[in-house]
């Protein structure tokens, strides 16, 4: 086989001739590309900044799998590495590695407006006084406002006041399904998920909503909050809605988010966002016209993310065609940003996950034909949230859950909706599935 070397030449050549790559694109991502090797059925290649990665996946990965493919005769998988995350990993052993993006939530670069002056600030006094100030800290609203950012912001805040602190940062949705794999594999495992969790100084957990609903996972994080908060470690929650608003949450885990401090996150008014997209313009190097920035302030109004995410794709335009884009492409980017913000469409085998997850089954029996109690009724569940949220025939229902008949799934969601009518805490449990579905 010829060497990496002329093989990445070749590539180069092909990629070169191709129509759709500019000269000037060609020059800006493709040549920064570093040929590294060959392994299984995937090539390795590595750029410098996790940012290059990132437009080199968006725009150009398929067209270098298509010139490697060319090239060899064979079909390959592209895998891009990051120097910067290398560099990371060459970091002396008990120092963590941060994802690039994780370091850069920072207090020093979140935008203060009226809309998060109080989360900013509750945040602020956790940080400086962990445990002395509110605990927990439990932080709402919408997706995109800034929620992760915050949270992010406390640990690494915390980590150069406090760099003895043991913390930890996972997510409802993680700590879910570690619990559920600990619970399915025996009183080991079990023993190592509390350990993890109840031997901290300082527990992140983001997108709480999650466990509502989750018996198991809600009895133990109860437990876990417990013996954190007795032993006066500090907690900080993030949610998409209030605690009174998740449903189906036990009680006294409602009564324990709302004992500290809850502090709501607002979108935006125009001049928060203003200072937002000029704040990021200014950080990546984009020279945006003030006229442009309060034009893009006045469409983009209820997410934080698709400001940044508009910025970014300005940016790259500006890189590629060496001048600031026009009106009519900073509109059209704005489209573009709105539709990849688009929610993810919810599928059958994800109605069919959250479920399992709920009810604590697995998702296969789900689809099986088994008729033990609580596998059946999970199954009514998910084929009713399927009808309920996709408008799907009951004939494509039926096949989408092991081709049972149509007249089946009728039967099954009659039977939800007597119950729902009568069972307020199943009710509850089901619109927090609809809801989890519904998130990003
Ligand atoms: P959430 O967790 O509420 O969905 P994120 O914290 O992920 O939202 O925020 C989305 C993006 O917007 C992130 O990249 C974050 O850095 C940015 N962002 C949010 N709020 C601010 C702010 N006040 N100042 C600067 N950037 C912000
Ligand atoms: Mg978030």
């Amino acid at each position: 086989m010829e060497s990496m070397k002329e093989m990445w030449n070749n590539v180069l050549a092909y990629l070169q001739q191709s129509n759709d790559i500019s000269r000037v694109a060609y020059n800006v991502w493709i040549s920064c590309i570093e040929p590294r090797s060959i392994e299984e059925d995937a090539v390795v290649v590595s750029v410098h900044t996790d940012f290059q990665r990132k437009i080199i996946r968006e725009h150009y990965a398929d067209r270098i799998k298509e010139a490697f493919s060319a090239v060899l005769g064979l079909p390959l998988e592209l895998k891009i590495i990051c120097e910067q995350e290398d560099a990371g990993a060459q970091k002396p052993a008990g120092v963590p590695s941060l994802a690039e993006e994780e370091e850069e939530y920072t207090f020093g670069n979140f935008v203060v407006g009226p809309s998060n002056k109080f989360p900013h600030a509750a945040s602020l006094a956790v940080a400086s006084n962990p445990s002395g100030a509110y605990n927990p800290l439990f932080i709402y609203g919408n997706s995109g406002l800034g929620k992760t950012h915050l949270l992010f912001a406390i640990r690494n805040e915390i980590r150069k006041t406090h760099p003895t602190f043991k913390m930890l940062y996972t997510k409802g949705e993680t700590m879910t399904n570690e619990l559920i794999e600990a619970l399915q594999k025996g009183p080991a495992q079990i023993q190592e998920f509390r350990a993890k969790y109840r031997q901290v100084d300082v527990l992140l957990v983001d997108d709480i909503q999650f466990i509502s609903g989750k018996t198991s996972t809600q009895e133990e994080f109860f437990h876990t909050f417990d013996t954190l908060y007795q032993a006066k470690k500090q907690i900080v929650l993030t949610s998409d809605r209030p605690p009174k608003e998740m449903a189906a949450l036990e009680e006294r885990l409602r009564s324990r988010f709302e004992s500290g401090l809850l502090a709501d996150i607002q979108p935006p008014d125009l001049e928060t966002r203003i200072a937002i997209i000029r704040r990021k313009a200014e950080q990546i190097g984009l020279p945006i016209d003030e006229k442009d920035v309060a034009y893009i302030a006045e469409q983009l109004k209820s997410n934080i993310r698709q400001l940044e995410g508009l910025v970014k794709k300005l940016w790259a335009y500006y890189q590629i065609e060496g001048t600031m884009p026009s009106r009519l492409t900073i509109q059209s980017a704005i489209c573009d940003v709105r539709n990849d913000d688009q929610p993810v469409p919810i599928t059958v085998d994800r109605v069919i996950n959250e479920v399992a997850r709920t009810f604590n089954v697995d998702p296969e029996d789900i689809r099986s034909s088994k008729r033990s109690g609580e596998v059946s009724n999970a199954r009514q569940i998910a084929q009713y949230i399927v009808r309920t949220v996709t408008n799907q025939p009951m004939k494509k229902i039926g096949e989408d859950f092991g081709s049972r008949d149509h007249s089946t799934v009728v039967y099954a969601i009659q039977r939800v909706e007597e119950r729902i009518a009568r069972d307020p805490a199943y009710k509850a449990r089901i619109q927090d599935i609809i809801k989890n579905l519904s998130e990003k």
